[in-house]
């Protein structure tokens, strides 16, 4: 007789069955004439977990019939017998061993049911796997020793982590877990929150004294296989199979790689294999020469890591900020150097040493496995104890003497003097530069003078009622804005950035600033204002605590970079207590704070000067150098590169065999826990239907209101998130241009209130007081094209206060010529950089062909704004009751009750008086609550004849003196209704052409064709397009996609079946992704139903579909749909280009019509563009979007963003999300979680160096 957990008994043949089902242990106990099946359940549901508030053990035995004996046929009789015994008696046991309601009973059965099932299977597979030598039972037991041992051997009781701390924070559902492997000193931190991403982020702290980029280029060679998946790209197909994505930034002081999945069952089978891939990566020589540098074969640097940072290191930001560096740290710093790699460097850096960076950073002693979401802790445990077994041949044991990076390693000292210096950059426009001033401030684990520095950072240029914004911007206008950030460190570094300088003033910039610093240190402060912005600053991480994917994985990351590692850092997570403290600081201890880090303290300022001169220095120095080695290496050595780099291609390209992926099963998606929002209508919202739930029940008690359309989500939030829809359908086509300038004036303008005047500054101030984010933008992201949303966030009580500032804010506002003629000056300045943008330029002259003038996106594009800004601010100067009459022409078109949606998501149970409290807004004499709430405007009425059937314009070629390489569009009539059978094999199908090592990134991307390609599925416009995205002919990049495209279509081509899973899996994830949140859940549903006038939960539903798509399905969309993108007399394409290229044929087009741009007069040499040393600008942020009440440039908004995170730090490395489609990159940017230069995206808002660096 042997007891032996099943799992392991029959480990080998049953592995992949029993992996299929819950991972739930059963005892066999198996002996002659009898076996019987112990099963406990440890993986309850979460309902019932959470209703029962702890996990419990169910005990249940199952008796079974003697299966050694029977031969194959006689068990197919049996087996039944024996699961119908285990079907009854188990919940029966339950039940009575329990006393517990039926209903908990039936929801175990679930899962208990599958784990008998497997635990049966077992106790016949085991006779039969032992049968051929076991007829003699006597046998059996020396059998049941050998597995015993071996199971005792690998498969250890408990998995050897020790918990060091759990604990809830107070102010967030989320409670924090952390683990320490006994045997190798890895770092688990879980921060378990609900909903249905896992995201992981292993983080190594690294540390290097050098430019060599080691760090960087490592952390792209992670991707390229590992000691036993030697495959590049396998574990992105892995992954996306699994929904999931990877991706990775490396810092100056860490190297973060990221997990991003749907479900635990996902992110657990990725687990290890990716982990297997950090510790133990295949660095071979042929993947440094693609991935990190080589000379191509006409004498060219190349490599994926060398041009990355080509792009980068002669930017104004990388140039003054290293210089900052150097002048801040002495060389035995790792903070002193850049981490990217110098090109210089990169040139000469040899395989051994990052082989070498690796052995000294990348071990388990100096690894955490960060993780946020819904974790199965037990099973985590085990994957990491089996993955530490899998490794510890191959790596050496812990280290005691193991210093910390950075913690161990020499301090900086502090400065002792103040420095002020100029750094020139390549710009051909010398008229405005830059200033950053750096000071040394407290350690980022000290969480009082950390949450201290954010607040009088923020009190000094958070808005622009704030001091320094308000002097310099405002007042003085010495700068276009003032930005600030922190960098967490031991010695935190604080930097004031002034931007958009005149030159001639960088200096006396530099010196009103400190003035004004000290200024302010010299008297009292605003203590009232002080209050306030720590009560906002509170209200705002608790915000970002609750609806934040990466607000505790940042904090955890800096807390195991420089915190304790016994966990006592770790736990000041818990509170907020800090807030606290600080609201007790008087204003002298304010005062001395600010004198010690900031007023008195010395300081490292650089003064970035833009230089024509430089700029043609280096492009010379450049060409000098290469034709210096062209002619040193000659003809023979010029093939001698080639051909080295093509065998380094073809050795990295080694394809995948099917079979390796085989190994890996496509995960279930019962572990992905969408986030529950139940829908309750009011008012006009009512014609919608009500659903029969309790919130409804809320609304339904409520005192009732006049009859607005409110459709309330009700969420277990601590917040409300509050969305005024607001349609266009009456407004005339003459202010739609208008609506930018609107936008921008309308948090920021004086207001009537009370029958008082208040200035802006006063409104401004009180918008603070009461929410944590106000803002207001395009409806687009609410599927509403033509319409614009108000969104707020405050607490439940402010309920009613709000709804009387909305009113305030749409009724009584008083334009002020002065103000909007400041806007428009501000937005005319930014059209020269919109204009030399080759992707936003294509975009608009497809939207110019394909729709009407009406449309509002039509009338917002750049080329209607340049002609129409320019006419108003001269009628602003000669009449300017004039344009305030226009103004308020298009105030009184949009603020009807026709056009009134609103959204409210909140714990609807907290909201006092939740219906009636509208009437503030409904009562309004101008508004009219006996109509109709007006249709939402569709994007398909808004094509013109062209747009309804494209194809007889035919292409067109757009040369722009900016680009250096090109960009096109090309668009076709594409499904044109959520209703349309043909939807899922369409939404497979795209997924499957875009898949990251899919076909068109093999055909394109792979062959040099395109940084990118990818499709926009426009249901709601009924269009499909085709985008290619920097280009060196985009020509052939279409002809490219063509061809593989019509090899699919014809069955030329066959499908790769993991990748039709993966293509599957992405729409699963993308589903996730939507609903990450509680308020981005809620806000689908109202897109879902209001707006698309779908049924309740058909996002979902399509899930269910997409699995269900055959191969001959696909293929009939490819054909009838997505090829048509590719035809001549079927779409239209736009191409933005070089003017060189505009001779270049265009193969599936015959004629080509030529477009010029009528007004740009940029003029930067495309090879500097080239070269990334373009002076990188703010370029689209202002254009409609305004964040948190001022007119905040791009650096600005990155700043305050993040700021809201309790640990202010700034990446200096941008995540790039490799595996996006356009919708989720919008997301992923607008959630703010990443502000990365994100190729391919739908709008072009973050593209410019200003905004990090590209990773990929
Ligand atoms: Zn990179």
């Amino acid at each position: 007789m042997y007891v032996s957990n099943c799992r392991a008994v029959v480990r080998r043949p049953l592995f992949l069955l029993y992996s299929s089902f819950t991972p739930s242990p059963s005892i066999i106990v198996f002996f002659p004439g009898c076996s019987v099946v112990i099963g406990w359940t440890t993986h309850l549901s979460p309902d019932v977990e959470r209703r029962k508030g702890r996990r419990k053990r169910a005990l249940c035995c199952s008796i079974g019939l003697d299966f050694n004996r029977v031969t194959s046929t006689q068990k197919t009789h049996h087996q039944p017998t024996f699961l119908g015994i285990c079907c009854v008696w188990f919940p029966v046991s339950y039940f009575f061993a329990h006393n517990l309601p039926l209903a908990h009973t039936m929801i175990l059965w679930g899962r208990v049911s599958r784990m008998l099932v497997s635990g049966a299977f077992a106790s016949w597979i085991l006779p039969v796997a032992l049968s051929q030598e076991t007829l003699d039972y006597g046998y059996i037991p020396s059998v049941v020793q050998t597995i015993l041992t071996s199971n005792m051997s690998s498969q250890p009781q408990r998995p050897r982590f020790r918990k060091i701390q759990s604990f809830q924070a107070d102010y967030a559902p989320t409670s924090i877990t952390q683990y320490e492997s006994e045997r190798s000193g890895m770092q688990v931190i879980v921060a378990d929150r609900k909903g249905p991403k896992i995201n992981g982020y292993f983080t190594l702290a690294t540390e290097i004294f050098d430019d060599s980029g080691a760090p960087h280029t490592l952390e792209h060679l992670v991707f390229m296989g590992s000691k036993n998946y030697k495959y590049k790209g396998l574990l992105d197909k892995l992954a996306g199979r699994a929904y999931s994505n990877t991706n990775a930034w490396t810092a100056v002081d860490h190297t973060a790689y990221t997990l991003e999945t749907a479900g635990w069952d996902g992110f657990a089978q990725i687990l290890p294999v990716y982990l297997e891939h950090v510790i133990l990566p295949n660095i071979t020589d042929d993947a440094c020469v693609t991935e990190v540098h080589h000379i191509d074969g006409e004498g060219n640097d190349a490599g994926v890591v060398y041009s990355e940072m080509q792009a980068l290191q002669y930017s104004s930001n990388e140039l003054m900020d290293i210089r900052a560096r150097r002048l801040l740290y002495p060389e035995n710093i790792g903070f002193r150097y850049e981490t990217g790699g110098m090109m210089e460097a990169l040139r000469v850096l040899t395989p051994d040493r990052i082989r070498e960076f690796h052995k000294a950073m990348y071990q388990p002693q100096n690894l955490a496995i960060v993780i946020t979401g819904e974790a199965d802790h037990d099973d985590l445990l085990r994957i990491l104890d089996e993955f530490e077994e899998s490794i510890k041949d191959d790596i050496p044991p812990p280290n005691p003497n193991f210093k910390r990076p950075f913690v161990d390693s020499p301090q900086p000292p502090p400065l002792e003097k103040t420095t002020v210096e100029t750094v020139e950059f390549p710009e051909e426009d010398e008229s405005t530069g830059e200033v950053i001033v750096a000071f040394f401030g407290p350690s980022c684990i000290d969480q009082v003078l950390g949450t201290a520095m954010n607040i009088i950072m923020t009190y000094l240029c958070g808005s622009s009622v704030s001091v320094i914004e308000n002097t310099m911007v405002e007042k003085e206008q010495l700068a276009s804005s003032v930005s600030y950030w922190w960098d967490s460190r031991p010695n935190s570094v604080i930097w004031f950035q002034p931007t958009g300088v005149a030159t001639d003033k960088l200096a006396f910039v530099e010196q009103r600033l400190i003035t004004i610093l000290k200024e302010v240190a010299s008297k009292p402060l605003d203590m009232a204002y002080i209050k306030e912005v720590l009560q906002r600053e509170k209200r705002q991480v608790q915000l970002q605590a609750e609806g934040s994917e990466q607000f505790y994985a940042t904090n955890i990351i800096t807390d195991y970079l420089f915190g304790k590692r016994d966990g006592s850092t770790l736990k000041d997570l818990e509170s907020l207590e800090e807030y606290d403290i600080l609201d007790k600081w008087t204003d002298e201890q304010w005062r001395d704070f600010l004198k010690k880090y900031i007023s008195d303290a010395h300081h490292v300022s650089i003064l970035g000067k833009p230089s024509h001169e430089l700029a043609k220095k280096l492009k010379a120095n450049e060409e000098a150098r290469i034709a210096k080695r062209k002619e040193e290496l000659g003809e023979e050595g010029l093939e001698a590169l080639k051909a080295k780099l093509e065998s380094a291609k073809q050795t990295n390209e080694k394809p995948i065999p099917p079979e390796v992926l085989d190994q890996w099963a496509v995960p279930g998606t019962e572990s992905i826990h969408f986030i529950e929002s139940l829908t309750a209508r009011s008012g006009k919202a009512r014609s919608l239907g009500v659903q029969k739930n309790e919130a409804q029940k809320i609304i339904d008690e409520a005192a009732k209101g006049l009859p607005l359309f409110v459709q309330f989500e009700d969420v277990p939030t601590n917040f409300v998130h509050l969305t005024v829809h607001i349609g266009m359908s009456k407004t005339p086509v003459k202010y739609k241009p208008l609506l930018g300038l609107f936008a921008e004036n309308f948090f920021n303008s004086p207001v009537m209130r009370d029958g008082k005047r208040l200035e802006f500054e006063e409104v401004v101030k009180h918008l603070e007081r009461e929410t944590i984010s106000y803002h207001i933008s395009s409806a687009s992201r609410l599927g509403d094209y033509e319409g614009v949303a108000i969104q707020l966030q405050f607490e439940p009580a402010k309920y009613e206060t709000i709804i009387s500032w909305l009113r305030t804010l749409m009724f009584d506002i008083v334009f002020d010529p002065v103000r909007i003629k400041a806007a428009t000056v501000k937005a005319l300045a930014d059209i020269p950089e919109l204009k030399r943008d080759g992707r936003s330029m294509a975009q608009e002259a497809d939207l110019a062909i394909h729709f009407k003038p009406e449309a509002y996106l039509y009338a917002k594009r750049t080329l209607v704004k340049a002609v129409y800004l320019r006419r108003l601010k001269k009628l602003i100067e000669k009449e300017p009751e004039t344009v305030v009459g226009w103004f308020e022409e298009l105030r009184k078109s949009l603020f009807t009750f026709e056009n009134l949606r609103v959204l409210v998501t909140a714990n609807v149970a907290q909201l006092e008086n939740p219906v009636a409290a509208w009437d503030a807004l409904t009562s309004v004499p101008d508004i009219d609550s006996s109509k109709e709430v007006s249709p939402i405007i569709k994007l398909s009425e808004m094509l013109n004849e062209e747009g309804k059937a494209p194809g007889s314009f035919g292409s067109v070629v757009i040369p722009m003196t900016t680009l250096d390489s090109s960009y096109s569009v090309s668009t076709a009539t594409g499904i044109q209704s959520y209703a349309d059978p043909r939807l899922p094999a369409y939404l497979v199908a795209l997924g499957y052409l875009e898949a990251v090592e899919g076909p068109l990134w093999n055909a394109v991307r792979g062959n040099g064709l395109a940084y990118g390609v990818h499709f926009s599925r426009e249901i709601d416009g009924g269009y499909i397009q085709f985008k290619v995205y920097r280009s060196p002919d985009a020509s052939k990049a279409i002809e490219a996609s063509r061809a593989i495209v019509s090899k699919l279509a014809s069955g030329e081509e066959s499908f790769d079946r993991h990748l039709i899973e993966g293509a599957v899996s992405s729409i699963v994830s993308g589903v996730a992704d939507e609903q990450s949140t509680m308020s981005t859940a809620a806000q689908q549903n109202y897109v879902i139903s209001v707006v698309r006038g779908l049924e309740a939960g058909w996002n979902r539903k399509i899930l269910e579909r997409v699995r269900n798509v055959t191969q001959d399905q696909i293929r009939a969309v490819l054909k009838e749909v997505i090829l048509p993108v590719f035809e001549p007399g079927r779409s239209n394409v736009v191409v933005t280009c070089a003017p060189i290229m505009e001779e270049v044929s265009f193969p599936p087009f015959s004629s080509v019509e030529k477009l010029m741009l009528i007004g740009c007069v940029c003029r930067i040499s495309s090879r500097l563009s080239q070269r990334g040393v373009t002076r990188p600008k703010c370029s689209n942020c202002r254009t409609f979007t305004m964040i948190t009440g001022s007119r905040l440039p791009r650096a600005r908004k990155r700043m305050t963003r993040k700021r809201k995170m309790k640990t202010t730090r700034m990446w200096r490395w941008v995540v790039v999300r490799r595996n996006l489609t356009p919708r989720r990159r919008i997301k992923a940017v607008s959630s703010g979680c990443v502000w990365g230069v994100l190729e391919g995206e739908e709008e072009s808002a973050f593209t410019d160096e200003s905004v990090g660096r590209e990773h990929e």
